[in-house]
């Protein structure tokens, strides 16, 4: 490791967002001399890539270490490299102490009080934020909650933009949700993706693309990627697998190559019923025709409509600068506003301000019967 002193004030030589100086003499927030975030006291590395996010939690809402374990896995077997040579991303959960371990005390994290409904959610969310986290660290840390519910809906979650500095997993008492491990670690890497720039359908806002195989995608949030062999994946796309023309679909190639040892999920034209493929590599009845031949035309998305959908190599494309996160001038969110339906047939323009997860979501959920 090089010498502080000899780094560049303005070096982030691991792209993470962090500068060499603040991960190697820790991070003065005011200029007063003192380090206010100790960055490498919590393990940071100028040549490698961490984030850093405290969790804080409602009452009855902070989840068993194990979830907080299994984030950390997803994102140290990330497809990335950094300068050291030593491939994944490092996340420093603040967390609080747990028994049997100090790995995820780095001494933000806590209890918030309960709040059965952070409506209006950004500015409840904001408020949080404000309450309970340190605004010194503000340029290293994301901040986000275990939360109860926002917008008097049953959303499992949000984030306040894309990219962001907040979010919060919304699986509480009040909309009766099974916390499921899985759930918890799907959503929460789903909501932070979005923070890190990410998005439902990739680059796009495209729902239910089987050939994004990401926890972005709400056709694997609550249950990951499944795949041939093994656990469900849990964490980002590691590949932007071939576009699918849904007007002339070969199905002899289901999504191709790259796809080999991945499952995935279509949905049947006409009926929308789900579908999960063997290995994706092989055959796909796309038109849930029976067999597997030909090439045919297929609405495989229940999106009502035919058209190209594209993928993303999720991990090549993250923002790790993010709302105020990361050096140089805090980012403008730049999320487009989206439709959404508030009820059947009822379509509303959201704020561009942050992202909702709720209306057409839920409906979808209900629908395929994975909600409580
Ligand atoms: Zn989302």
């Amino acid at each position: 490791m090089r010498p502080a002193a000899a780094v560049a004030a303005t070096t982030d030589t691991d792209g993470d967002g962090l500068l060499d100086t603040w991960e190697t003499s820790g991070y003065d927030a005011n200029a007063d001399g003192v380090v206010d975030v100790d960055l490498p006291a919590m393990g940071a590395s100028p040549l490698h890539k961490d984030l850093f996010v405290e969790t804080d939690w409602m009452p009855g809402l902070r989840p068993a270490v194990t979830v907080l374990d299994r984030i950390v896995s997803v994102f140290a077997a990330a497809p990335v490299t950094n300068p050291d040579g030593v491939g994944g991303i490092r996340i420093h959960l603040d967390g609080g102490s747990y028994a049997g371990t100090s790995a995820y005390a780095l001494g933000g994290a806590g209890e918030v009080p309960l709040d059965t409904d952070l409506s209006p959610y950004v500015e409840e969310i904001q408020a949080l934020r404000s309450a309970h986290f340190a605004s010194a660290r503000a340029d290293v840390f994301r901040y986000m909650v275990w939360a109860d519910r926002y917008n008097t809906g049953c959303s499992s979650g949000v984030a306040l933009g894309i990219p962001a500095d907040t979010f919060v997993v919304t699986m509480g008492d009040s909309c009766n949700w099974n916390r499921t491990e899985d759930r918890l670690v799907g959503t929460f890497v789903h909501e932070l993706g979005h923070t890190l720039g990410l998005r439902h359908g990739g680059s796009d806002n495209v729902h239910y693309k089987p050939n994004y195989l990401s926890v972005m995608n709400y056709s694997f949030q609550f249950g990951g990627v499944p795949r041939t062999s093994g656990p469900a994946y849990f964490g980002y796309s590691d590949d932007a697998h071939a576009a699918l023309d849904e007007r002339a679909l070969v199905e002899s190639k289901g999504l191709g190559a790259t796809a080999a040892g991945w499952r995935t999920t279509w949905y049947c034209p006409r009926t929308n019923a789900a579908r999960t493929s063997g290995d994706a590599a092989g055959g796909i009845d796309w038109n849930c025709g029976g067999s597997v031949s030909g090439t045919v035309k297929a609405d495989i998305n229940k999106s009502g409509s035919t058209g190209l959908l594209t993928a993303q190599d999720n991990w090549a494309n993250l923002s790790f600068r993010g709302g105020t996160v990361g050096y140089g001038a805090p980012l403008a969110n730049r999320e487009e506003p989206v439709w959404v339906e508030v009820r059947p047939g009822h379509w509303r323009r959201v704020p561009p301000a942050a992202l909702r997860e709720l209306t057409k979501h839920d409906a979808d959920q209900l629908q395929h019967g994975v909600r409580p």
